[in-house]
């Protein structure tokens, strides 16, 4: 298997209320309960491991916080959001470049 650049973002709610979590550009909206920690992770398209960036280059992620939710860039191909357990919560990994991932 070609190796294959990868990300992990760690999303802590530490309110007292669920925080809505978007994750773009998939539009997918979760939300994360209080007191819980989920983990995003995506996989670089490119097969040296970079990735294309937001606002510059070779950034994996880009965070946007606003008073009651949170949106997650990921300039990868694929996400996969899990919890602290490793429960999966959501993916798209549709284009995954790493097969078999999550499966
Ligand atoms: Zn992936």
């Amino acid at each position: 298997m070609v190796a294959r650049g990868i990300a992990r973002l760690l999303l802590s709610n530490d309110g007292e209320a669920a925080l809505e979590l978007t994750v773009e550009p998939w539009a997918e909206t979760q939300k994360i309960p209080p007191k819980q920690t989920w983990a995003v992770v995506t996989h670089s398209p490119e097969a040296d491991g970079s990735w294309s960036g937001t606002l510059r280059g070779d950034e994996p992620f880009q965070v946007g916080h606003r008073p009651e939710s949170v949106t997650v860039w990921v300039n990868g191909d694929c996400f996969h959001l899990s919890d602290m357990d490793g429960n999966f919560v959501d993916s798209a990994d549709r284009h995954c470049p790493v097969r078999g991932y999550d499966s």
